[in-house]
């Protein structure tokens, strides 16, 4: 019964409204909506996105206010359900109604020019540039970015941009590269270059923790359209590691609302991710081409005068003295990544002022080796070495010493050789680890354990049986 009435009276508002907007219009947003129940004079129907109530309510409150007056007499109400989660065969559809009763009034301007009072649920509050928390970290700046090779282009766009946010056709600037390469902090940078020089600009600096975060949390408390409202006054919005959101769907819809608008209104948007826009999976097809209008620009591992650069810079900026022959071990020898390289820094640092020690080659090394081990897997250098000398049926230390006999060298070869497969060692660090050689040597050792495997089948087989080993302590 109910619902026969329900249906009756949305077939009546229907074609009213239908006489009212395009076809175009009636079929994208009232086709798909669904009557859900008519209680007293209150009509609900459900629509299928917070996006879609709020676009009727911005677009469509006379025409709809008109139908449910014209079928429901003057005191008919209209009430949203809306989907929030579509749901899939185990999880029913998540709805929530609005208004949910602890809206505000909200005035707006009718089509016919005439003021009318709409029921809002949702406050709107304008934010103030010198109250907002931009999130940025303020010693991320261009000042201690160092330019390389690597990085030039990414910097220069970067520059452009915190010149003129928004105006430049590197909108959106996405910035791609691999762990520790610099985006955080090149982003950051034009943040608060941005701030600094224009502080009437907001930015907002969002990783995406807190975007989902806050996007949750927003839909749970129905405070969308505040939430919405918060990203679209922003002028530089700043949304790091982008990937993240990939097979979000609700998150990744919203921040395509969100993008559209700003973009459309002439705001900067600047993306960070860890591979081009082309690799991201699980994204909308929309937004991946939507990231692709602005300028992509990758940031590459740092070179090895850009990475003695960084070093300089940071004892520099910290009033620490660090000998060249230091700083070009370091640059030489940690080629994992930059944090990594901080991480060696910082526990220079801590050793030089707390400490009071110098900072010499041996305190490089020593610092250096603690910190390598545990960026290292299961298979360390020690576990290689004790692993091949058993296997050989000789002496660890022998791999280390100066013997030079083939019974010897064999073994310590073949160590170098694993050391080099299963430890992100750099052929420097590998030498030092055998009794102070230099990466020639090391070289050196792994052209011979290849030849040897392809002329000597025994040693072959012995390469086999050693391999077998470490990767099922890998696999353990
Ligand atoms: P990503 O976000 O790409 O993973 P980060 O921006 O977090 O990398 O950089 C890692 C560390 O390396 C930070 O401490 C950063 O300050 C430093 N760093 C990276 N690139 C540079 C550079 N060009 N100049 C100075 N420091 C850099
Ligand atoms: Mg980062």
């Amino acid at each position: 019964m109910l619902v026969d009435t329900t249906t009756t009276v949305w077939t009546d508002c229907l074609e009213i409204i239908k006489q009212h907007v395009e076809e175009q219009e009636f079929n994208t947003w009232f086709k798909p909506i669904e009557p859900v129940r008519t209680d007293g004079n209150v009509l609900t129907i459900q629509v299928p996105s917070q996006f879609f109530y709020e676009w009727l309510e911005d677009h469509y409150v006379p025409v709809l206010k008109k139908a449910v007056h014209t079928v429901m007499g003057v005191e008919g109400r209209l009430e949203y359900s809306v989907v929030v989660d579509s749901g899939n065969k185990q999880n029913p559809p998540v709805t929530v109604n609005l208004p949910n009763g602890n809206g505000l009034k909200k005035t707006t301007q009718g089509q016919n020019g005439n003021a009318h009072t709409e029921y809002s649920p949702f406050a709107y509050k304008a934010l103030d540039p010198r109250t907002v928390n931009s999130r940025l970290n303020p010693s991320y700046i261009f000042e201690n970015f160092v330019e390389g090779d690597c990085n030039r282009l990414a910097r220069s766009a970067g520059v452009a941009v915190a010149k003129k946010p928004g105006t430049t056709s590197f909108n959106p600037l996405m910035l791609y590269g691999g762990v520790g390469v610099g985006k955080t902090h090149l982003v950051q940078a034009i943040g608060n270059e941005i701030k600094k020089n224009m502080p009437e600009k907001i930015v907002l600096y969002v990783d995406q923790n807190d975007f989902t975060n806050q996007f949750l949390n927003a839909l749970q408390n129905l405070k969308m359209q505040e939430f919405q409202n918060f990203y679209l006054q922003v002028d530089l919005l700043i949304l790091d590691d982008v990937q993240f959101l990939a097979g979000r769907e609700k998150t990744q819809e919203m921040f395509f609302n969100i993008f559209n608008q700003l973009h459309q209104s002439g705001k900067q948007i600047i993306m960070t991710s860890d591979c081009p826009p082309r690799d991201l999976k699980g994204f909308q097809e929309r937004l991946l081409s939507r990231f692709k209008w602005g300028l992509t620009a990758d940031l590459q591992e740092p070179d090895f005068e850009t990475k003695l650069a960084i070093i300089n810079n940071k004892m520099q900026s910290d009033g620490i003295e660090i000998p060249t022959e230091v700083a070009e071990y370091l640059a030489y020898s940690v080629d994992t990544n930059l944090r990594d390289m901080e991480g060696v820094l910082n526990s220079l640092l801590f050793h030089a002022t707390l400490l009071k020690k110098d900072i010499d080659l041996d305190l490089a090394k020593e610092v250096l080796k603690n910190i390598i081990k545990e960026i290292q897997s299961d298979v360390s250098v020690d576990y290689i070495q004790k692993t091949v000398a058993d296997y050989f049926k000789v002496d660890t230390e022998q791999l280390k010493g100066k013997v030079k006999k083939r019974e010897i060298v064999i073994p310590r070869q073949t160590a170098m050789y694993f050391c080099k497969r299963y430890t992100q060692l750099t052929l420097a660090l590998i030498g030092e680890n055998f009794g102070g050689r230099d990466h020639s040597t090391v070289i050196h050792a792994l052209e011979s354990v290849e030849d040897m495997m392809k002329v000597d089948s025994n040693f072959k087989n012995s390469m086999d049986e050693l391999t077998k080993k470490f990767k099922s302590r890998m696999s353990a």
